[in-house]
C-alpha cells in the first residue's frame, strides 16, 4: 500500500476546484437545474464519526449531499437538514499494484484524477463532469460513455461503510451485507450515510484519447454505427434533437479508446473561466438553438475525422466554463433522460424525437447513446439494455413541464423509465411503473432520512 502523500500543488488545485465549484453552505443549496429552489439548512460534515449524532441532532428529515450535480430534487429536502459531505474528502489508501482507492465519500471525482492520472490510473466509470463525489456517484450509480462495456460505477465498487441514524456501521461489500450493498447503490442517499468508498482504477499509459468522430443521419445510421463499433471502450453521440425534415436526428458519434502510446500523466489545467451572469430567459429559443446545431454538426468539416485527443475535452467538455447552468437564465433548466429495451429502442426513440422537435423547446445539450447487458449491483439503478436519450430543456412555465410528463407517458407506453438522479418532474405513477422495485428500497430506508424526490415520487410526508 502506498502512503497518500498529495503535494502542496496538488493540495492547493483541490482547494481551489472546491472552491469554485462546491456550494457553500451559507448559499442556498441547488442542484444543477436550479428547479425546484428549496428552503433547507445545510451542516458542513468534517469527520466520519460526526454522522450519527449529526442526522440525530436534528428534528426534522436530513439527506447527505455532495456536489448537488443531480439535475433535479434527488439531492434537495424542503424544510430538512442537508448534510454536506465535500470536507470529507480525504484519500486514504491506495495500492499502486491493484489500483485499489480507498477515500472518503465527498471526495469529487475530479481530485480522484489528479491523485490518480499522474500515477497511471484513471476513473473505471465516469459521467459527463468530474465535479461530482463518490457517495454522489453511488447513490445515483452512474454510468459513463463505456456502460456497454464497463456497466455501471456500482460494477466498479468494491465496498464502503454505511452508517445509519441509529449509530450502527456495516462494512458493505458483494459478499458482506450483499442485500445493503445492493440497496445503496443507486439507492438515493436514503439508506444510510456513505463514510468511504473503495473502488478499483483502471491502468492508463497516457492521458490521451484515440477519437474518431463520425457524422450520422437518423436513428437507422446511429443503431448501425453503435453495433458495428460496440467493441470500443467509450462510444456517445450528440444528437440535434431540434431538426425535422431531412435533418431529423442528425449528429456526431464520438469513439474514444485510452491512447495505447506511452505519454504524458500530467494532471489538467485548472478552468478558467466561469459563465459570468444569469442569461435572460429568451436568449435560448428555438433559433439559437437550430443555429448552434448547424454549426456545430458541420464543425468537423467532414463526414469521419480521426485526432489523438486530451482526456479533458473528450469526457468533460462543458466542465471548461464553470456555473454554465446559469446559461438557461434564473428559472433554471429540466433534463430529461429515458432508457428504453431494445425492443421498442428504435421506435420510441424516433417517436421521442418528433415530440421534442415539435414542441420547439430542446436545447442543444442531447445526448444519445446505447447500454450494454452488463448487470448493476443497485436495486434502483436507471440504466438497463438498449438505448438512452439525455437532454435539457430550459423551464419555461408550464410548456416544459407538460412536455416532460408526456414524454414520460411515451416512455411508459415503450417500456422504459427514467433518471432519477435527472429528474424534477416525475409524478408517483411514473415513479411506480419504472421502478416497481422501489418497496424494497423503502424497506431498507433509513427513517431520518429523506429528499424532496423521494417524497414527491412515493407520495409520503417526513414522518419522524
Ligand atoms: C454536466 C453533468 C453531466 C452529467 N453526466 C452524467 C452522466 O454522464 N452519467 C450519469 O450517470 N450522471 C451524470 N450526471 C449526474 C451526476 O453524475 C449525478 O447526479 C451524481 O450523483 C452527482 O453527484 P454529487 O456529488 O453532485 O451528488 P448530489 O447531487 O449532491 O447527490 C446525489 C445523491 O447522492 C446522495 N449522496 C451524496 N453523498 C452521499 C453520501 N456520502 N452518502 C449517501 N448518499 C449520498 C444524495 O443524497 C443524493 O441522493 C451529470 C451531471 C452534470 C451536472
Amino acid at each position: 500500500m502506498e502512503d497518500i502523500e498529495l503535494s502542496s500543488q496538488e493540495l492547493a488545485r483541490n482547494e481551489a476546484w472546491i472552491e469554485a465549484e462546491c456550494p457553500r453552505s451559507t448559499d442556498l443549496f441547488e442542484s444543477w437545474g436550479r428547479y425546484p429552489r428549496l428552503q433547507s439548512k445545510v451542516v458542513p460534515i468534517e469527520w466520519q464519526q460526526d454522522i450519527p449524532s449529526k442526522i440525530r441532532g436534528e428534528n426534522c428529515a436530513s439527506l447527505a449531499v455532495g456536489m448537488g450535480r443531480s439535475y433535479g430534487d434527488a439531492c434537495l429536502l424542503s424544510k430538512g437538514t442537508l448534510l454536506q459531505m465535500t470536507s470529507m474528502n480525504r484519500l486514504l489508501d491506495f495500492d499502486s499494484s491493484s489500483g485499489l482507492l480507498t477515500a472518503e465519500a465527498g471526495v469529487t471525482l475530479g481530485q480522484i484524477l489528479e491523485f490518480a492520472v499522474p500515477r497511471g490510473f484513471f476513473l473505471p466509470v465516469t459521467p459527463g463532469t468530474k465535479y461530482v463525489t463518490l457517495g454522489g456517484a453511488v447513490a445515483n450509480d452512474i454510468h459513463g460513455k463505456n456502460h456497454h462495456k464497463a456497466g455501471t460505477f456500482g460494477n466498479h465498487v468494491i465496498s464502503f461503510e454505511l452508517v445509519r441514524s441509529d449509530g450502527s456501521r456495516r462494512l458493505c461489500s458483494p459478499t458482506e451485507n450483499s442485500e445493503w450493498f445492493s440497496a445503496t447503490i443507486g439507492g438515493l442517499g436514503l439508506t444510510g450515510v456513505v463514510t468511504w468508498v473503495q473502488i478499483k482504477l483502471r491502468p492508463i499509459v497516457s492521458r490521451m484519447i484515440d477519437y474518431e468522430g463520425i457524422q450520422y443521419h437518423g436513428i437507422d445510421e446511429f443503431l448501425e454505427l453503435a453495433d458495428q463499433y460496440k467493441h470500443t471502450e467509450y462510444t456517445v453521440s450528440w444528437i440535434d434533437c431540434a431538426s425535422t425534415g431531412r435533418n431529423f436526428a442528425r449528429g456526431i458519434f464520438m469513439l474514444g479508446e485510452h491512447s495505447q502510446v506511452p505519454g504524458i500523466l500530467k494532471p489538467s489545467p485548472k478552468p478558467q473561466l466561469v459563465f459570468p451572469f444569469e442569461a435572460p430567459g429568451y436568449a435560448l429559443n428555438h433559433t439559437t438553438v437550430s443555429a448552434f446545431n448547424t454549426v456545430y454538426f458541420h464543425k468537423q468539416g467532414k463526414p469521419r475525422i480521426k485526432s489523438l485527443n486530451d482526456y479533458e475535452p473528450f469526457f468533460y467538455p462543458l466542465d471548461k466554463v464553470l456555473k454554465w447552468n446559469r446559461l438557461y437564465g434564473e428559472k433554471g433548466l429540466l433534463q430529461f433522460q429515458y432508457a428504453l429495451p431494445w425492443d421498442s429502442a428504435r421506435e420510441g426513440t424516433i417517436a421521442i424525437l418528433r415530440e421534442i422537435a415539435k414542441s420547439k423547446l430542446a436545447s442543444f445539450l442531447a445526448v444519445l447513446k446505447t447500454f450494454g447487458d452488463v448487470v448493476s449491483p443497485g436495486l434502483l439503478s436507471f440504466p438497463q439494455p438498449g438505448v438512452t436519450l439525455a437532454l435539457d430543456f430550459p423551464v419555461k412555465a408550464n410548456r416544459t413541464l407538460s412536455l416532460i410528463r408526456r414524454l414520460a407517458d411515451m416512455t411508459v407506453d415503450f417500456g422504459g423509465r427514467l433518471n432519477l438522479s435527472k429528474d424534477a418532474a416525475m409524478t408517483a405513477e411514473h415513479f411506480q411503473a419504472f421502478y416497481p422495485q422501489w418497496t424494497q428500497l423503502a424497506s431498507f430506508r433509513d427513517h431520518a432520512l429523506s429528499s424532496s424526490l423521494w417524497e414527491r415520487v412515493t407520495e409520503e410526508q417526513q414522518n419522524l
